[in-house]
């Protein structure tokens, strides 16, 4: 008996429902064949790093995921739900694993110094020129996601069931997780028992995992505030009706919202991301545009939120005797909060922490970050989500010590160290997925 069969079988002899104790895995042999592809892995990387494209701009990064995952053995179908890519591998009886990877950038100008960075500049939804940076590691998830295919497809006689392999495009936007499910993904292609992700963590080493069981991250809202005056001379303030202060007075008060108006048991978040307005030093404009994130709990505390931003830019514009200012909550760009699986999750972390020793998997604390994997939850496949530490152990110690501060995700510094990040991705989820997909014993 080799010693994967000695592990599979190991996890068959658990019981079929979602146990808490999960058997030893000293013999996995996972990490040798994530080693044989490692090098391969590292330049699918660096190709994805210095190939950034926007939310719903993913055309060549899907048609390159697309032909890893035929490479896999995958029979892949591209253009769901936009450049969405859906590979499965079908092996024999059992159930359904869907493992999800984002595959959008950022509009940012990359400053990592990295040979790889990228160059790329592009053209955004509102015509504007923009550099665009893989600074959420999407490209990293994306990698894992081929290393996982590859080590599943050579391991076909150690499992059986079901493998969806898919690249989503527009996370960032909220919008992708739900245009794959409206093209079919449940319908067309089998529909999945439980969904996994994972996604790189810019705050925990690189070889390290971090999770939370139940309810993970926040319901995210994107609102435009167009606040109205009466544009005029800049020397002639009396006879206009500044737009500029009243949206100044608008962002102020709305900081009341989450300090006066929320239980301060509850958490949420209402953040001015952007403000635009004029064109010239001496011109009061006619109006002004406010671009938020709102971050919410539970619906609740949404509902509440949402009625009080708009409540008070409307209040404020009475005040100021300016015409009634347009509130648009963008309903397209609602991202539901995100809810782990507590089995799912209690019996995965169980295996990671056999795996790579209990002191690189951390329980996390909740975060208002938003994810739209939590629609495939919500579609009616339980799902487990984790995080993956991107950096190195030597920045993680000096920003401990008070030193220089770790680069985060969505900024211009940001980059995950390659390995181990990548290797550990590949570790864990392809454990997670035999987990699932175990052989029944003969
Ligand atoms: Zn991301
Ligand atoms: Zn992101």
């Amino acid at each position: 008996m080799n010693r994967l069969t000695a592990l599979l079988l190991a996890l068959a002899a658990t019981s079929p429902a979602l146990a808490e104790e999960v058997p030893a895995t000293s013999n996995d042999p996972i990490p040798a064949l994530v080693a044989e592809q490692y090098p391969a892995l590292e330049s699918l990387y660096q190709h994805f790093h210095s190939h950034p494209e926007l939310s719903l701009q993913e055309e060549s990064t899907a048609a390159r995921l697309a032909k890893e995952l035929r490479g896999a053995g995958f029979t892949v179908t591209e253009k769901v739900g936009g450049h969405g890519v859906v590979g499965v591998l079908k092996n024999g009886d059992g159930p359904t694993i869907l493992v999800r990877a984002d595959m959008d950038a950022l509009p940012i100008i990359e400053q990592t110094g990295l040979p790889y960075a990228s160059r790329v500049m592009a053209t955004d939804s509102r015509r504007r020129t923009v550099g665009v940076m893989h600074a959420c590691g999407h490209d990293l998830n994306m990698t894992c996601l081929v290393g996982l295919a590859n080590v599943m497809h050579t391991l076909k006689d150690q499992w059986q069931g079901t493998l969806v392999c898919i690249g989503q495009p527009a996370e960032e936007i909220g919008a992708g997780a739900k245009a794959m499910l409206a093209d079919g993904l449940f319908d067309r292609f089998p529909r999945p028992n439980y969904c996994l992700a994972l996604h790189c963590d810019s705050r925990y080493p690189a070889g390290h995992v971090n999770f939370r069981s139940g309810q993970m991250q926040s319901n995210v809202d994107t609102v435009d505030i167009t606040v109205f005056g009466k544009g005029g001379h800049g020397a002639a303030p009396h006879t206009t009706i500044d737009p500029v202060v009243l949206a100044a007075r608008i962002v102020i008060d709305l900081q009341t919202i989450v300090s006066r108006e929320i239980d301060p048991l509850d958490s949420a978040v209402v953040t001015v991301g952007s403000i635009h307005g004029g064109t010239k030093h001496n011109i009061i404009p006619d109006d002004v545009a406010l671009q938020l994130t709102v971050r919410t709990t539970n619906d609740a505390t949404r509902k509440q939120v949402l009625a009080s931003i708009e409540r008070i830019a409307k209040a404020a514009a009475v005040s100021a005797q300016a015409p009634e200012p347009k509130v648009h909550v963008d309903r397209e760009q609602y991202t539901p909060a995100l809810f782990n699986d507590e089995a799912l999750t209690t019996r995965t972390v169980a295996l990671f922490r056999e795996a790579l020793g209990p002191e690189k998997v951390h329980e996390r604390p909740m975060s208002l970050g938003g994810e739209d994997f939590s629609r495939f939850i919500l579609a009616g496949s339980p799902g487990f989500y984790y995080f993956l530490g991107s950096q190195p152990d030597d920045k993680v110690a000096a920003a401990a010590a008070g030193g220089p501060p770790l680069s985060r995700t969505h900024t211009n510094a940001y980059f995950p160290v390659p390995e181990p990040t990548i290797k550990t991705g590949v570790h864990t989820m392809t454990l997670a997925v035999l987990n699932l997909l175990r052989k029944k014993p003969e």
